[in-house]
């Protein structure tokens, strides 16, 4: 069964043909600066990266050049769209309305447009992905996966906020939380991996990449995440700022004479490691001036480590234990110099960590010792995957 997964974000448009019988990708691309100039398509297939200049006004624009390069003779896999089964979509805020993966329908289509608010950037790039697939693919069954929809299980006292109550109840203004197909993939792989079921176990998933977040998943389900109504919440990562005191935008505001919009525009894209080190968003690049001596790189790096391992421990109080915890994301599969920085601190609660095993890039293991009472492993997520496994599931159900 070939499913195209599409990952469509404000001004970018991502995407992944799999061959499902086998859960391989036949060729995967972006089409980059949609609607605005200098738009360029990025396509591989078989191991060849083809680079194209292409003016993209419109998704729709993005969805064509996607289907020419999938059908082209040399850079193609399959000779007509018509061959593609379904069309699995990561869309961002699912709201309160979405609590796993759907059939996309009109009422699914409208429900999707009224999460706008909750995310404005992507939900309505995400609907015109959806339809530009419908107009250039016919009627091919689509399948909508969320971000929030894993975190659907988190109960009231985690996923309020402690602001007036008639903000929650006009606005649906709460915690969300976001990265939820990995933290749901990564949780099942782990039990797996172990051998152990999923059901009886309390783990601290710490997805760690460019954006980072962790969640607290007790028997399968998410109680806790620190990401909240954005992704703008948690962690310190690659440019945001993570969670401050909600004070500093006043304060800047007046002190810098900028919008609340400004101002929350550098929390996202100026700050976090960024911000701090002033040299990249990068942690390879944080990593190589940390190396050349570069104190502020090297900060950013502690500040990051250190506000991790509070969540951790966090989320251990919270459920009143652990048994697993996973690290997965760029920076969680592969910084090991991170990890005892992350890790070191929590021999407390019975952390171990076999320092020859968390020094090894190997995915899918486990690298705390034989006698630590909380295993720590490191998995390998894979989103796309996991919205082609998704999408395949439903449809085959229909
Ligand atoms: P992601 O958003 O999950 O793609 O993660 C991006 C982050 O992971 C960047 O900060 C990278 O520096 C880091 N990363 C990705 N691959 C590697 C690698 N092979 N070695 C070290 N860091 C990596």
């Amino acid at each position: 069964m070939l499913t195209l997964v599409i990952n469509a974000g404000s001004s970018s448009l991502k995407y992944q043909l799999f061959d499902m019988s086998k859960q391989t990708v036949l060729a995967k691309g972006i089409c980059e600066r949609i609607g605005i100039p200098g738009g360029k398509n990025k396509h591989t297939v078989n191991g060849e990266t083809y680079e194209m200049d292409y003016p993209m006004n419109t998704h729709f624009d993005a969805i064509r050049i996607v289907t020419e390069r999938l059908t082209d003779p040399e850079t193609g896999v399959i000779r007509s769209m018509k061959e593609i089964s379904a069309v699995g979509h990561r869309v961002l805020h699912g709201g309160q309305k979405f609590s796993g993966s759907v059939l996309i329908n009109d009422a699914v289509l409208d429900a999707i447009a009224e999460c706008i608010p909750l995310g404005p950037l992507h939900n309505p790039a995400n609907l015109i992905g959806i339809r530009a697939c419908t107009e250039v693919m016919g009627d091919v069954p689509q399948v909508a996966v969320f971000d929030t929809a894993f975190h659907q299980t988190m109960s009231p006292k985690a996923y309020l906020y402690a602001i007036p109550y008639e903000y929650y109840e006009k606005y649906d203004i709460r915690r969300y939380g976001f990265h939820g197909t990995s933290h749901r993939y990564v949780s099942k792989r782990a039990a797996e991996i172990l051998g152990r079921p999923l059901s009886e176990l309390k783990m601290i998933t710490c997805h760690l990449g460019n954006g980072s977040s962790l969640a607290a998943i007790d028997g399968g389900k998410s109680v806790d995440t620190s990401m909240g109504l954005t992704p703008l919440e948690g962690v310190p990562m690659g440019t945001r700022s993570g969670s401050i005191d909600p004070a500093i935008v006043g304060v800047l505001c007046n002190r810098e004479s900028k919008t609340v919009n400004e101002v929350v525009d550098a929390l996202d894209k100026q700050s976090g490691v960024l911000g701090i080190s002033g040299v990249s968003s990068d942690f390879r690049d944080l990593d190589a001036a940390k190396e050349a001596g570069n104190e502020r790189a090297a900060l950013a790096l502690q500040i990051f480590a250190y506000n991790v391992r509070k969540y951790i421990g966090s989320y251990a109080a919270a459920m009143n234990g652990v048994d697993v915890i996973v690290l997965t994301g760029g920076i969680g599969e592969n910084n090991t110099d991170l990890r005892p920085e992350i890790l070191g601190g929590l021999e407390f609660m019975g952390v171990k960590i076999d320092a020859e095993k968390a020094a090894s890039r190997e995915k899918n293991v486990d690298i705390s010792t034989p006698d630590s009472r909380v295993r720590v492993m490191v998995v390998e997520t894979d989103e796309e995957l996991v919205i082609a496994m998704d999408t395949v599931e439903i449809v085959s159900k229909q």
